[in-house]
């Protein structure tokens, strides 16, 4: 791999028919996950496609001129020409290797996928998730000296990063941004001694054998697992849906309610959620019509009241969407009175949908005891059913959600764990 400067960036593109340029950033922590990714791909495909580091402020024009907004992002070229997706953020290497393949023959990609070695890695324990819960044990974990690994198959921070402004996790005094706050947790944990495994494939955990396949070639074996997986939104599954998931319907008010100015939406839900992201929300919007199946709301009662005195929000009780399309530039939601069983069609700007969490264990739960709605079930010191296997934040049955209880949770397993492999 070179890195050049954009004045012989033309020359490259001239001497090599497939190329793919990196833009990268100095304190920059995706670039910083992605590098060593970069670097083994480039020991694989380095005789058929030319590998090229750029840093990108030193190179402005030229990344302007290509379109490159932020740090890191990989473009690929055939023949002088951009081709394939525009990566950037946590990439992963299986997303690399997918546009890599596209450059290739068939056949020479079979020989290159051939090649690639299968690797193990040890490590005492490896922490499944790099949200509040998973970074605060890995910050007692390796600061005991216990040798530890992060894996997470995105970026560091788990829900913090999305999330707008935290004001209620201690010791700042002003509301803190989320993707700093979440910034701060995993840089403390590497300054600490642990190693990070981010924006990566996660293809197999077997907790009996405490053995988890990442990227595809990599086993990582442990001698202690703490899963941190944490949760993600749960969907309607109703029509439409998933058609406009991030194209009309969201699940983030943090990340998109910017986009609703002066706007009207509906927003799905009557709970702590849907209630407290609707009074967010309201600093945008110019309406907000809230569908919940309840003949009340179920939020607290502080946050309901707030709500139930904001005129900007309509409570649509008793009701349940049945479908979203689009229309122009508008949503359609259809709803039906559940009393009455009269459907109606609110025509909308657009759609935020908070009907719960659930938790993530897609490919995980193999034997593991959970509560009715999926959630590992974990004794005083956050120890799973199985041996070895531990839990913590989030994705543990209990009945508070919010960074503290993560990182208290996560503090507890960490600590159990280090006492135990001493
Ligand atoms: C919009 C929003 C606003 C919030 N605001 C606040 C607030 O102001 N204050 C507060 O205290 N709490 C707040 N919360 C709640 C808080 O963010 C969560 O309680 C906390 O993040 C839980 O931490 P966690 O580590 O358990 O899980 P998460 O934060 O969910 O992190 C889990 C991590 O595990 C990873 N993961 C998933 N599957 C796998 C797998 N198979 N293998 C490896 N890794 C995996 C995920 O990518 C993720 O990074 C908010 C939540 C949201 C959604």
């Amino acid at each position: 791999m070179i890195e050049i400067n954009q004045d012989s960036f033309e020359k490259e593109l001239q001497s090599n028919s497939l190329v793919v340029l990196d833009f990268y950033s100095t304190e920059c922590p995706p670039c910083e996950a992605l590098a060593p990714k970069f670097d083994a791909l480039d020991q694989l495909y380095g005789k058929d496609i030319r590998f090229i580091k750029m840093f990108r402020q030193g190179n402005r024009e030229l990344a302007e001129k290509l379109g490159v907004k932020g740090s890191p992002t990989l473009l690929f070229f055939k023949d002088g020409q951009q081709v394939g997706d525009v990566l950037t953020g946590g990439i992963r290497r299986s997303d690399v290797m997918r546009n890599l393949d596209a450059l290739l023959p068939e056949d020479r990609v079979k020989d290159i996928h051939a090649s690639i070695t299968p690797k193990v890695t040890e490590t005492e324990t490896l922490v499944l998730g790099a949200g509040p819960g998973g970074l605060a044990a890995a910050i007692y974990l390796a600061q005991a000296k216990v040798d530890t690994l992060v894996v997470d198959p995105l970026l560091p921070g788990g829900q913090v990063s999305t999330t707008h402004q935290v004001s209620n996790y201690p010791g700042f005094i002003d509301p803190q941004p989320g993707f700093m706050l979440a910034h701060n947790m995993a840089e403390q944990a590497k300054v600490a001694g642990a190693r990070m495994k981010v924006a990566v494939e996660v293809n197999k955990v077997d907790l009996e054998k405490k053995e988890v396949i990442v990227d595809g070639h990599e086993t990582i074996r442990a001698k202690k697992i703490l899963l941190s997986t944490g949760a993600s939104p749960r969907y309607l599954n109703v029509e439409g849906e998933k058609e406009y998931y991030g194209k009309g319907i969201s699940y983030c008010a943090t990340c998109d309610a910017k986009y609703y100015h002066d706007k009207e939406v509906v927003i799905i839900g009557g709970g702590n959620t849907a209630v407290e992201e609707s009074e967010f929300i309201s600093k945008f919007a110019s309406k907000i019509t809230m569908v919940q199946q309840l003949p009340h709301l179920t939020a607290n009662r502080a946050a309901q009241e707030r709500a139930m005195a904001d005129p900007k929000i309509e409570i649509l009780f008793s009701h349940e969407p049945r479908g979203f399309y689009r229309q122009g530039d508008q949503m359609m939601v259809k709803v039906e009175e559940l009393d009455t069983g009269t459907v109606k069609e609110l025509v909308t700007d657009g759609v935020f949908v908070f009907v719960g969490m659930k938790p993530n264990l897609d490919g995980i739960g193999g034997g593991l005891d959970t509560d009715d709605w999926g959630y590992l079930k974990v004794d005083h010191e956050m120890r799973t059913n199985l041996p070895d296997v531990f839990a913590a934040g989030d994705v543990i049955s209990k009945q508070i959600r919010q960074i503290t209880t993560a990182v208290s949770d996560g503090t507890i397993a960490s600590i159990v764990i280090a006492r135990e492999l001493q």
